[in-house]
């Protein structure tokens, strides 16, 4: 139906003045915890996307004062709640980098609770009454862990990298292989962080294939680091030659270079896991304390990798070398704060105590499939409950899902679940999901309704259905799970 000029005037004359509106019990509501010049801003908003329709030529479905209070009231309730909120990780990729990677062990979240609402030793020693150093809360855990002489924190791997680099070879050249001039996650380049470094790439070798010989010749007088990075995310199939630390620990001893390894995932033990995977994951797979005695002068890892703690980069080595670091300007710009201390403190000492197991990256890289098998059995059970529950759609509310009364096929299926984070990307774990289908919508839509929980369960999909891996579910998830699904196919928020 097409508007006349005076139909559009008339309908813009009807929308109600400002002051109206900020005092209609609905926006007085949400002064209370969003102010009331922010619920004028947003109120704004709404009107300027009405003016927009009706200038467009949408004539309006409802009257005019409840369109505005509607579209207001959702962009209100929007700016309500946090959009930095947990979800449920359905996907089966246990280190998930959108899904912020490592959830934190029990007593790593104990610790942070303690130390973030109050005054602490973060930089003070008692002992001496005077100041101390914010490193020292782990250098000591570290140290144990790994072998390694000293150790120093940033606030991830990259910026680890960045101080290392910059405290060895500032001006001066780096040797890498061509075949490790990675990029990881979505912003992590060896390149890019080599140039911010102040170093000079010299990319030796070929993509698949790199000689020792490779590296000797390009050593110059104005060398300084010979440097090795794991190429986490990804993995060269056929012929590959690659030089063993060892040898590049050799040469760089010899010409007075440093060795530095950028390990990525920091492996601190041996993974519990069995069979022919677990051998495959541990040849390939050096911890830091094997790369240390290798020959390594310096490693860098994440912290929120395999070792299963909070965002943070470790660097560790040579005494020496990291004393360098520790005095470096850089340290100041990439120092971490007290709640992901505490975090990690409270991590590496389960790894100490040998713990690990409560280390939730780690208890789930170890759990094995029969308890996959018998949880997937469970969740199924209870998704079919869910479904003939609601199999009564007797309340017409607007649905996401459309309703097909009961037909979903809900089973236990065999799944591969994930490592992520770059660590081992081609070892898949065998594991075991729950699969939902229906002829009656699609699987994008169902996993839209599920997404769109308070909580959102995020699933995977393969081949036209849904997938809910076991593996990745936190205590408690489960039950999200049936909430979420009993609400997509109800079309209803939870
Ligand atoms: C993950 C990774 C990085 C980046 O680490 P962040 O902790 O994300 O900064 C760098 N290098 C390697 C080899 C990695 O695997």
């Amino acid at each position: 139906m097409s508007m006349t000029d005076s139909d559009t005037k008339t309908l813009l004359r009807s929308i109600p003045a400002m002051d109206e509106l900020l005092n209609a019990p609905w926006a007085a509501e949400f002064s209370g915890s969003l102010g009331r010049e922010n619920v004028k801003k947003i109120i704004e908003e709404a009107l300027g996307e009405i003016r927009r329709e009706i200038n467009g030529g949408t004539t309006a479905s409802m009257p005019m004062d409840e369109l505005v209070a509607s579209r207001a009231a959702t962009l209100l309730r929007l700016k309500l709640s946090s959009t930095l909120k947990p979800v449920v990780n359905a996907t089966g990729v246990i280190i998930h980098t959108n899904l912020g990677r490592a959830p934190l062990a029990p007593e790593a979240l104990a610790a942070v609770n303690e130390i973030s609402g109050t005054y602490s030793t973060l930089e003070y020693d008692p002992e001496k009454g005077g100041r101390g150093g914010r490193n020292v809360h782990v250098e000591w855990l570290l140290r144990r862990l790994t072998g390694a002489e000293a150790a120093l924190v940033v606030n991830n791997n990259a910026a680890a990298v960045l101080l290392a680099l910059s405290a060895t070879a500032a001006g001066r050249e780096v040797i890498v292989s061509s075949g490790e001039l990675v990029e990881i996650g979505d912003s992590f380049r060896i390149p890019e962080i080599l140039a911010f470094s102040g170093a000079k790439m010299i990319a030796v070798g070929c993509t698949n294939s790199t000689r020792i010989k490779d590296y000797g010749d390009a050593i110059t007088e104005n060398t300084a680091v010979l440097l090795k990075v794991h190429p986490s995310n990804y993995r060269i199939e056929g012929f590959v030659k690659t030089t063993a630390r060892e040898e590049l620990a050799e040469l760089a001893a010899e010409r007075g270079l440093v060795f530095m390894e950028d390990l990525g995932s920091g492996l601190l033990g041996s993974l519990g896991v069995g069979g022919p995977l677990g051998a495959a994951l541990a040849s390939r797979e050096c911890s830091v304390r094997e790369c240390l005695e290798a020959g390594s002068g310096v490693v860098t890892f994440s912290g929120d990798k395999l070792l299963g703690g909070p965002q943070i980069g470790v660097i560790a080595g040579s005494k020496k070398l990291i004393d360098r670091m520790k005095s470096h300007q850089l340290l100041r710009a990439l120092r971490v704060d007290k709640m992901t201390l505490a975090a990690f403190e409270a991590t590496l000492r389960l790894h100490l105590s040998g713990k690990q197991g409560r280390i939730p990256v780690i208890g789930m890289i170890e759990t094995d499939k029969p308890v996959l098998l018998e949880r997937a059995r469970r969740l199924c059970r209870l998704l079919k409950q869910s479904a003939t529950c609601n199999t009564d759609f007797s309340r017409q509310v607007p649905c996401a899902v459309k309703p097909g009364a009961g037909d979903f096929t809900i089973a236990v299926v065999e799944t591969e679940d994930a490592i992520g984070g770059g660590s081992f990307p081609t070892d898949l774990l065998p594991g075991f999901g729950v699969a939902i289908s229906s002829p009656s919508f699609s699987a994008e839509i169902l996993a839209a309704g599920l997404r769109a929980a308070t909580i959102p369960v995020i699933p995977a999909i393969r081949e036209g259905r849904v997938i809910l891996h076991l593996r990745t579910l936190l205590p408690g998830d489960e039950k999200l799970i049936a909430a979420s699904f009993t609400s997509a196919i109800r079309g209803e928020a939870v």
